[in-house]
């Protein structure tokens, strides 16, 4: 509903109309500056996004994505001026002489330090000497800048503000129970009355860390529409991306189908579903499992790991204690064992028949050397289920499997045996390591 309401207010907003459909650069001049700040962060996110493939950093500062504005990277961490060169072009947008269109990208929680109570700082870039002289400050030209005071000068003037990582979007971890620096995350810092000043509102992006992939996508996807190549692309009513976290992390899960055949872990490095060693995965949006955390690889349950809900904006309190199985869990993961273990005797039994040719059949053996061959002798249980299988199967159409009972046996089957070729000498290397396919 709210996915709804939110498409509703399109309508509305004044990134509706434009730049889309207008002249190429309506908004950029071909280059757009990307403004990278930290507050209560591990970093993670930068790593990230780092790692991310489609499209890569990489790609977007050289430029060469066509019809993409070329970015302009002003990362802590990633760039080669330092000191004071470094945080010019800071200055420079948050006292409006940059003469190029810039993005603001928060990583980490917005600490609480602008109020008297907590005056001081937990996160800064440069000093009071690099700051806008027309901005208010009171902290002395010696002083830290705080990165609270960056972000509230940068905000008004960027064309997209994203917050990446939960910290940023939510507060996180930072902002958990019992953190004294009272962060927060920058909807609460802003306001919801924020637009950017092309009319956006915040763009959030989370996950802790969250998936590279999903950032630099929708990174690009705003530089799109600031380029007036396309419009701006779908976001929910708490401003994530709506096509990366429509969805729960259980639709897509690899361990859905043993959820479904009820069948758990009991501990961890247990193939089955992990719902009752702590998953929240039913009911957090997250699209890790189907994009995979980096280059397409790995993702929590792909490597063996629970959902602990960390895109969630109730991350990590109302996920905790992690690695206890939720309480809803209990009912759902309960009816699942009643149904599943039913529904898993079926599949077997229709697995079972068709893991066996027609011509097995009518012989009444598998020709496998694998060691333990069977008969592919059916039971009269089997027999019975088999009959009433096909005649749902079959129903209103025609059976032409029929036929391959009165299918004669290939006269050249078994040909070795038929030529009398001794094979008793073969050295017996398979031992009893194999199963059959009912044990599997
Ligand atoms: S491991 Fe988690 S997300 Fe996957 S099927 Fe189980 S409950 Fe769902
Ligand atoms: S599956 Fe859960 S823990 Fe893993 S990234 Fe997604 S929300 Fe976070």
């Amino acid at each position: 509903m709210a996915w709804k309401s939110a498409r509703s207010n399109r309508e509305e907003a004044p990134w509706a109309q434009g730049p889309s459909g207008g002249p190429r650069g309506a908004f950029t001049d071909g280059v757009v500056h990307v403004f990278w700040l930290s507050g209560m962060s591990c970093d993670g996110c930068s790593v990230s996004a780092l790692g991310a493939v489609h499209p890569p950093v990489e790609s977007l500062v050289s430029g060469n994505i066509p019809f993409l504005p070329k970015v302009v990277l002003h990362h802590p961490m990633l760039a080669d001026d330092v000191g004071r060169d470094f945080v010019e072009p800071f200055r420079q947008a948050a006292e409006g002489t940059l003469g190029a269109a810039y993005v603001m990208v928060v990583e980490g929680s917005i600490p609480d330090d602008q109020t008297l109570e907590r005056s001081g700082q937990y996160a800064a870039l440069g000093v009071g000497a690099d700051w806008p002289r027309s901005l208010p400050s009171s902290r002395g030209p010696e002083q830290p800048v705080r990165t609270s005071d960056w972000i509230w000068a940068l905000a008004p003037g960027a064309a997209a503000t994203i917050a990446i990582g939960t910290c940023a979007t939510w507060g996180g971890i930072p902002a958990a129970a019992g953190n004294i620096t009272g962060s927060m995350g920058l909807m609460d810092y802003l306001g919801r009355d924020y637009r950017s000043s092309k009319g956006v509102p915040i763009i959030n992006v989370p996950g802790c860390a969250p998936v590279g992939d999903n950032f630099t996508e929708t990174l690009s996807m705003v530089l799109q529409y600031l380029e007036g190549i396309g419009p701006l692309p779908d976001f929910d009513d708490l401003g994530r991306p709506a096509w990366q976290f429509e969805q729960t992390v259980h639709r897509h899960c690899p361990k859905a189908g043993y959820y479904e055949e009820g069948v758990f872990a009991e501990e961890p490095g247990d193939n089955q579903c992990l719902v009752e060693i702590g998953c929240w995965g039913p009911v957090v949006q997250c699209n890790i499992v189907e994009r995979g955390a980096i280059n397409h690889m790995g993702g929590c349950m792909v490597a063996g790991g629970a959902c602990i809900g960390c895109t969630m904006p109730g991350f990590p309190d109302k996920y905790s204690p992690f690695y206890k199985s939720p309480p809803g869990s209990a009912i759902s993961g309960g009816v699942s064992k009643v149904y599943g273990s039913g529904i898993r005797r079926l599949r077997r039994m229709s697995m079972k028949t068709g893991n066996s040719e027609p011509l097995w059949d009518n012989a009444q053996e598998v020709p496998t050397g694998w060691g333990l061959a069977r008969e592919a002798r059916q039971e009269p249980l089997d027999k019975v289920n088999i009959f009433f299988y096909k005649k749902l199967q079959y129903n209103g159409t025609v059976h032409h499997g029929k036929r391959n009972k009165k299918q004669p046996l290939p006269g050249s089957r078994d040909i070795l045996r038929q030529k009398g070729v001794n094979l008793e000498a073969s050295v017996p290397v398979l031992g009893e390591k194999l199963k059959s396919r009912e044990e599997i």
